[in-house]
């Protein structure tokens, strides 16, 4: 019945296909608009990708659909458990074990090629090569996600661990793989070597990632993410399966653009990020330019008066939004404006929270219109138009020091102007700061009203304080 999947570039077709699919889906996840259509057609071309592949003739003759078919099961079981279960604030560390997976899926099939045939497999310099890469790549992403998700988890502590002493404990690890690799070449039937390779990836994944703080992480994740593409398309060649090499390049590719995206949003190198044991814990702390002065304080009723007057309204959401789960009664607020006349719109810098996206998602869950959620770039110039800037749960993205402090560690980082707005509404428990750990000038301005208490909780008595004065 399938005879016609005999046929090599038939084969080699229908994966084409659905390449074609993956990249149509990641161009549509670029805009939160098109971002369901382009998981849908990603997942698509996931599926028929497996399929092709488990009807492959050659692919049948060697398979244990026995094994197969529950190991399908219950993978798609809990992957389908961990996506419903799984917070918002909690999917970087998701991200992390799912890349892991990835890592570990490589270097496990690149183990099983050697021990098909070890002979054969050093026999071809190339493809050697490729083989003891994907067992290194595959095993240091496997270790090096699953010490993101400890991390970011508090199963690990999130300071920098090994920051000196990494560096040349990689080094000599880079070159034990090297050594372990010629020995390899020489002695295919020693599959010692094999492990010991394996063994070194693994460290490796761990030396690589134990020195950077747990705040760091998203950007770590993102990179290991571009490992796991890397281990694939590694994988690909050793298979020589034209869509694990074309699918693993565009994760690689695809991981390394949003690594570099969220450095400059933050303006920082991948070195310092990788080398400068910055953001010591996910939560806060740390040092930072110490900023004194008078900070004025608003009940959230009086907030609610200044809002009845108020006929333009920005919106800056922060991490502390996710954290509260603030984002439906935000988006009650901005309703309850717009029905009394005001102009509301939310402005979204894009490393808001923790993740890329966080921001869009959050407000997105909750039903705000994409038309409303405009980035920074677009935004900035209107804050000076503005009546009030009502910044809730978000910190770094908006201290002025970044633009007018050499000194500050987030120097040169953009940031969203909200001081210029008439009146500026800080929503947050306390004074302390956020991710990079340094106070926070805007908090100490003249037209900064700090609004103390959970965001979700403020909100909503903002809310009510708005109803209660009527139309
Ligand atoms: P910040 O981390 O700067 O600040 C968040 C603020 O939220 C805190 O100061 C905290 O203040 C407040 N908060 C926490 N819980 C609550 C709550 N329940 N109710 C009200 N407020 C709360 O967040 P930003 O979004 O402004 O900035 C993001 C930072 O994360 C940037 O420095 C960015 O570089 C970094 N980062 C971002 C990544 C991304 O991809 N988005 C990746 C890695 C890092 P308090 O305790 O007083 O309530």
């Amino acid at each position: 019945m399938l005879e016609f999947l005999e046929q090599k570039w038939l084969i080699d077709l229908i994966y084409l296909g659905s390449v074609l699919l993956f990249i149509f889906g990641i161009k549509n996840l670029s805009s939160p608009r098109t971002a369901r259509k382009g998981n849908a057609l990603s997942l698509t071309g996931m599926l028929i990708a497996v399929a092709v592949t488990l009807l492959d003739p050659v692919i049948i003759e060697h398979m244990r659909f026995d094994i197969i078919v529950p190991a399908l099961f219950v993978g798609s079981l809990v992957g389908l458990i961990m996506a419903k279960k799984v917070k918002m604030t909690g999917m970087p560390q998701m991200v992390a074990l799912l890349n892991g997976f990835g890592g570990i899926a490589s270097a496990l099939v690149a183990i099983a090629e050697y021990y098909e045939n070890p002979a054969t497999s050093a026999d071809d310099t190339v493809h050697f090569i490729t083989l003891v890469a994907s067992i290194v790549v595959g095993s240091l992403t496997f270790v090096g996600s699953v010490v993101a998700f400890a991390k970011l988890q508090g199963l690990m502590p999130g300071r920098p661990m090994m920051v000196k002493s990494s560096k040349p404990i990689n080094v000599i690890l880079l070159l034990a793989v090297i050594v372990f690799g010629v020995l390899l070449g020489r002695s295919p039937q020693a599959e010692e070597y094999a492990l010991a390779i394996a063994g070194i990836g693994s460290i490796l994944g761990y030396t690589l990632v134990v020195p950077i703080g747990g705040a760091d992480m998203p950007v770590v994740i993102s990179l290991l993410n571009s490992y796991s593409g890397i281990a694939v398309a590694l994988t690909g060649f050793v298979l020589k399966n034209n869509a694990l090499i074309v699918v693993g390049s565009l994760v690689g590719a695809s991981g390394i653009i949003l690594t570099n995206i969220m450095c400059k949003g933050m303006n920082r190198s991948l070195t310092n990020v990788l080398f400068g044991g910055f953001g010591s814990d996910s939560t806060t702390g740390g040092e930072g330019g110490a900023v004194t002065g008078t900070v004025k304080s608003a009940s959230p009723e009086e907030a609610g008066m200044i809002l009845d007057m108020a006929e333009s309204v920005i919106i800056v959401p922060g991490y502390g939004m996710a954290v509260s789960q603030a984002q439906h009664v935000v988006k009650s607020l901005a309703t309850l404006l717009e029905s009394r006349g005001a102009n509301v719109r939310f402005a979204i810098h894009p490393v808001a929270g923790r993740m890329p996206g966080h921001m869009n998602v959050l407000l997105a869950e909750a039903g705000v219109d994409y038309d409303k959620l405009v980035e920074m770039e677009r935004i900035n110039d209107d804050f000076k138009n503005t009546d009030v800037a009502i910044v809730i749960g978000a910190n770094d993205v908006v201290n002025p020091a970044a633009k007018n402090n050499p000194n500050s560690p987030i120097y040169g980082m953009p940031v969203l102007n909200v001081e210029e707005a008439k009146t500026v509404l800080v929503l947050k428990r306390s004074l302390n700061p956020g991710f990079a750990g340094i106070d926070n000038e805007l908090f100490y301005k003249d037209n900064t009203l700090m609004v103390f208490g959970d965001a979700k909780k403020t909100v909503e008595e903002m809310i009510a304080a708005l109803e209660e004065l009527g139309d």
